[in-house]
Formats: C-alpha cells, structure tokens, sequence
C-alpha cells in the first residue's frame, strides 16, 4: 500500500496548484515518457515536504536522519551513475519497506531497520533502491502513468487521503480493488528489478559492506512472507516480487566475490534500540530491555544498555536511567548519540546546566553532529539561556542556511526573548523551506507591525517581503498555466 499511496501524494502535492485536470501537464508534455530530472527532483521535493510536514508515521529524528544519510551517502559514493542529491528518511512502519521516491529520496520504514540483522543486510535493500534512482526507473513508470493512469490516481488519491482522515468515509472494496490495480501498475517491472539488483551488488561491495547479505536478506523476506499468509505480506515483496530467481542471481553474483567481513557501524546498533525504545508503550519497552541485558541476548552490550536507559527515561525514570547510562559508559562505548542521550537523561533529572555543559563538551568532540547541536540549543533555551543560544546558532546558520530546523530553533529563542520582530522573521524563513510562502508572508507583514525593530531591521524585512512577493506571483502565474 505505502508506494501507491506515496505516488498518489504526488499527485495530490502537484494537483492542488491548479485543480486536478489542469495540473497535468505539468508533469512533462504529452509523449515524453519518462520525466525530466528537474521535474522529477520537484515533484519529489513536494512529495517530501508532505511527508515531513502532515504525514504522522514519519520519524522526525535527526540522530535517525543522521545515521541513515551517513549509511545511504556510502552507498550513493559507490553507485553508478548517482550524480544526484539524495536524502534518505524513516517511516515508522514496522513492515519490512523501502522505497524509492522521484527524484533521489528513499525511505526506509523502521520494520526494515530492525529486520536488518547486520548492517550489510539493511545496505543492501538501500543500495537496490539507490539504483531504482540511478537507472530512472521510477521516472520511467511515473512517465507512463502519466499518459494512462493519473486522473484515475488523482481521484483515488482524494478517496484514499480523505479516507486517513476520517475512516469512517474510507470507501471499502471500490477504492481498495482501485488502489490494487493501480499498485500492480506501480511493481517494479522484473527487468527492473534485475537490473537494481545487478548494481546494486555492486554499489554494496565497493562501498565495502558484505556482498552476502543482498541474498541472504532475501531469503529472510521470503520466509517471512511465508509465515504471512494472510495476505500480509512484507510491502517490500509486493512492490519488489522476491523470486527463487533473483535469489540465485544474487547468490551467484556474490560467489565470485571474496567473502568479506563488514563490521557494523556502533550507530546502527544504536539506532536499532532507540527506534525500539520509542515503540509501543513505555513500560513494555522497558521490560524488553530488561530481559535483554539480564539476559545477555544482545550483538552490542553498549546498544542494549542504550536501549534500557532510553525506555526507562520515556517511563518517567529518569534515576534509573542515569545509573544505566554509568553502565553504558562502562563499556567503553562512546559517540554523539550516548553524548545525546546521557544529556537528555540530565534534562530528565531537571539538571539543565550538567546537560548544558555535557553537551558543549560533545559538539567539540563531535563538531558536524547536527543533532548535537540541535540539542545544544534546545536545552541553552529550556536553561532560559536564550542568548546563549542564539550565539551557539549564529555560525552553524552561516554554514546551514537551509537548515529549517535551525531557523526555528531561533525563532524560539526570540520568542522567549520577548523580541517579536526577529521572531516573526526567522519563522518566515522556517515557512519559506517548508515550501509555504503564503506564510512566510504573513510572518514578515508581522514582523513589520511588531514595532521592537529599528531602521535597519525595518530595511532588511522590507526587502525580503518584497523578494517573496515576487516569487510567490511567479508560483501563481505558473500554476495557471
Ligand atoms: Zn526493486
């Protein structure tokens, strides 16, 4: 279900500018079968702010965000062909999925994160989709769904996306029968299939992860689609048939490769506990973790200690978590993430400085870890330190200007400062990355009226006002076309 429903919000991303009909052509003129880069890059940009911003299942995580860019940009280095910008993302989804958006974004439901045994397991589903992007398969396919299918999709897409909202208008059999065809429709065709298979083998072994795992991995979702007979089965094989002939392929492919041992990254074992750690309820994920450590059924000491102290501090202990993380530490493991997370514990205890502080100490250690810094501000804010903040943002906005995140962590700051010129201003510029000029709009004719700006000040708001206006006429203009 979750690609028809992604390329249905394609749709529905490009259809509002201009009621449905109409925005058609804008999706490439009439007998080009595959899309244009540019066009596919924009229309998966609109894809992607949907998703981040209204889609709920989508995991707003930068630690999560962090490892899996470090993880797919490995992968994209070794690829073929992929000259493009990718970005790589999580949906909390505990089926076992991957997918490839148009124009180089690819997610990756946490069900996948977790069935991963190794970390080669999980680069291999990430290197066939990386080469789904780097050959324009789905180019290809939206081309032609283009020409035969997209009314068809833009009024399933109301049905199905007026459905999440209120299920109760979820229109049965119809829509789902629909929706199935149009899913079929969306399969990776088998020479697709075979050909993101081929290069991604490749892109796996020069990125120097065990070439093994793509077939191994396989065969795991084959059994467990087998378990799964009730018609769940994994998304990931609806959309990328696993065939006894594409395991053979990729067995075959790596028995002429010499078998290496690739050595996971701590922060996939971290990862996979702290997306464990947030499932469900509080408590049960404390009592898994539990029994894990007491248990010793874990491939990372340091990963399993994570996982309890990060369930305990979600339970409201945030005592019990400080002693596990002593624990943790006693490993011997180190890196950003437990930095992160004994910070947050300290929070948890109400120790504001201590997380400051600690915090201060990791971004020196850890100076490009964005998540880090995020933190760093959020608890300088929480501290009433808000000054202090917005010194700790000035450098890394000169670097990340197009960082919405940061623009909204200042925007806070100024909030909290009582300063509603700069406020409104740097949630103008939030609006303007997310893709919202209307709003961003708004914020800076708020801006002008808060009455706390000098003349300067006054100049920049105006200038930039008159800049979005500008650009935002042009938007309408192109949208009736
Ligand atoms: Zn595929």
């Amino acid at each position: 279900m979750r690609i028809s429903r992604l390329l249905i919000a394609v749709c529905v991303a490009v259809a509002p500018r201009a009621g449905a009909q109409q925005a058609l052509p804008d999706l490439g003129s009439a007998g080009d079968a595959t899309l244009s880069p540019q066009m596919e890059r924009r229309l998966g940009e609109q894809v992607m702010r949907e998703i981040r911003f209204r889609e709920p299942t989508y995991v707003d995580d930068p630690e999560v965000s962090e490892y899996l860019a470090t993880l797919g940009n490995r992968l994209t280095q070794a690829s073929v062909g992929a000259r493009q910008d990718f970005e790589f993302f999580a949906i909390r989804d505990n089926s076992i999925n991957a997918f490839a958006m148009p124009g180089g974004f690819v997610g990756v439901h946490t069900g996948l994160i977790s069935a991963a045994e190794t970390e080669s397991e999980l680069a291999s589903v990430l290197a066939h989709e990386v080469a789904h992007v780097t050959q324009r398969h789905i180019a290809r396919m939206l081309g032609q769904q283009q020409q035969m299918q997209m009314p068809m999709m833009v009024a399933l897409a109301a049905a199905i996306l007026l459905g999440r909202s209120r299920p109760d208008l979820a229109s049965g059999a119809a829509v789902a029968a629909q929706a199935g065809a149009v899913q079929s429709q969306l399969a990776y065709s088998r020479d697709f299939e075979r050909e993101a298979d081929r290069l991604g083998l490749r892109a796996l072994e020069t990125a120097g992860f065990d070439p093994h795992a793509m077939s191994s991995f396989f065969e795991k979702m084959q059994r467990a689609s087998r378990i799964a007979d009730d018609g769940t089965m994994p998304g990931y094989l609806r959309t990328h048939p696993v065939t006894f002939e594409r395991i053979a392929d990729a067995q075959n492919r790596a028995a002429s490769l010499p078998y290496r041992q690739h050595p996971d990254s701590a922060e996939f074992q971290l990862v996979r506990a702290k997306l464990r750690a947030d499932q469900g309820d509080a408590r049960d994920a404390v009592r898994y973790f539990d029994a894990v450590v007491r248990e010793g059924r874990y491939a990372s000491e340091a990963a399993a200690r994570y996982g309890l102290a990060s369930a305990l501090l979600r339970a409201r202990r945030a005592r019990d978590a400080d002693a596990e993380v002593g624990r943790l530490r006693r490993t011997g493991a180190e890196g950003p993430m437990i930095d992160a997370l004994a910070a947050r514990v300290k929070q948890g205890q109400g120790e504001q400085e201590t997380a400051a502080k600690l915090l201060a100490t990791a971004r020196k250690r850890y100076p490009y870890s964005r998540a880090l810094l995020y933190a760093h501000v959020g608890v300088l804010h929480d501290a009433a330190r808000d000054q202090d903040a917005l010194a700790v943002l000035t450098e890394p906005m000169r670097l990340y200007p197009k960082d919405a995140t940061l623009h909204q962590l200042q925007a806070k700051c100024y909030a909290a400062l009582g300063k509603r010129l700069l406020q409104h201003q740097a949630q103008a510029e939030v609006y303007v990355l997310q893709g919202s000029l209307p709003a961003a709009i708004e914020q800076l004719q708020l801006a002008r009226s808060a009455g706390d700006g000098d003349f300067y000040q006054l100049s920049v708001v105006d200038a930039r006002l008159k800049e979005l206006r500008t650009q935002h006429a042009v938007e309408v203009r192109d949208a009736k076309r």
